[in-house]
């Protein structure tokens, strides 16, 4: 990592220690302050932030340098270890055939992600496909075979078809010539005992190689609920943050992240079916921090 991927007042702070070969618990408290300061800013549970500050100082403190490198140089590793190590490596996503199921509330992005993710997936030279349950929203039928159309990815959708089960049943076995099965289910408002139900049902019969839940940059810290509940239902392997071309930074993700001991798979950032990125870590500590 290089300073430049830190916040500005980050990088000022341990600017002041270039120069310095013993780094103090003062200099140390500095840096900490300031990624604190960072890290709830952007929504990062407060305990997370706590067990990451402790780590940083006791590893600051502790750890001698090695020969040559100076005390800036030695903070620096170690505060991006740590970081590193707060936000995860990026879920594992191996480029074969594949059923993907994505959870997550209504209005979180995930018709809008299962387009993205058939698109990502074209791009690397799969053939997908999304298929589509969600009968609870009205227009949810429309918009998924629109996205899908704008990826230009096979789509499965069935609006006269009233049980998501059937339809994802339907969808696997009339789009089996693709290689990536994108399963797109419905939300609510909030966690209702159908919603989760229902997505225990289409996990069942679709038997996902991976299972994703699709966040919202703004969540906060309803993640933590969110999380559970999901991760209890089906099982979550990995998270999607969506919508952070808004002013959210996605910190409140990463309670899903711990709560469900997985990784982020992949970025949102806009409304079409190019706004996704694959996560990676320095980028997304450089927004955190930034
Ligand atoms: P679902 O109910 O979980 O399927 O959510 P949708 O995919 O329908 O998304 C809800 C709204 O958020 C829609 O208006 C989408 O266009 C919008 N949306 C989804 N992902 C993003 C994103 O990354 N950035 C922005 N700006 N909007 C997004």
């Amino acid at each position: 990592m290089v300073l430049d991927d830190l916040g500005s007042s980050l990088r000022g702070t341990l600017d002041k220690l270039r120069g310095k070969s013993r780094i103090s618990e003062e200099d140390v408290d500095e840096v900490v302050k300031e990624i604190q300061r960072s890290l709830l800013q952007a929504d990062v549970d407060t305990s997370l932030v706590m067990e990451l500050s402790d780590d940083i100082s006791s590893r600051a403190l502790d750890e001698e340098p090695p020969g040559g490198t100076t005390a800036r140089d030695h903070v620096l590793r170690i505060v991006y270890e740590e970081l590193v190590d707060l936000v995860g490596e990026s879920t594992e996503l191996p480029l074969e055939e594949q059923t993907i199921l994505l959870a997550g509330l209504q209005g979180s992005g995930k018709t809008t992600t299962a387009a993205k993710m058939a698109w990502w997936f074209s791009k690397k030279g799969l053939r997908p496909a999304v298929i589509q349950t969600d009968t609870f929203r009205p227009g949810a039928y429309d918009q998924a075979k629109q996205m899908a159309d704008s990826a230009e990815v096979s789509f499965y959708g069935d609006p006269d078809e009233s049980d998501p089960v059937a339809i994802a049943r339907d969808g696997l076995e009339a789009t089996s010539d693709a290689e990536v099965h994108i399963v797109d289910t419905a939300g609510r408002h909030a966690l209702e005992d159908d919603l989760i139900d229902e997505i225990e049902d289409i996990e069942d019969a679709v038997d996902p190689d991976r299972r994703l839940l699709v966040l919202d940059a703004a969540i906060g810290q309803g993640a933590k609920e969110q999380a559970q509940r999901f991760d209890d239902a089906i099982g979550i392997d990995g998270v999607v943050i969506t919508k952070l071309d808004g002013t959210a930074k996605g910190g409140g993700a990463l309670t899903a992240v711990n709560e469900t001991e997985s990784t982020i798979a992949f970025l949102g950032s806009g409304e079409t079916v190019k706004d996704i990125e694959r996560f990676e870590p320095s980028g997304f500590i450089s927004r955190l921090l930034g």
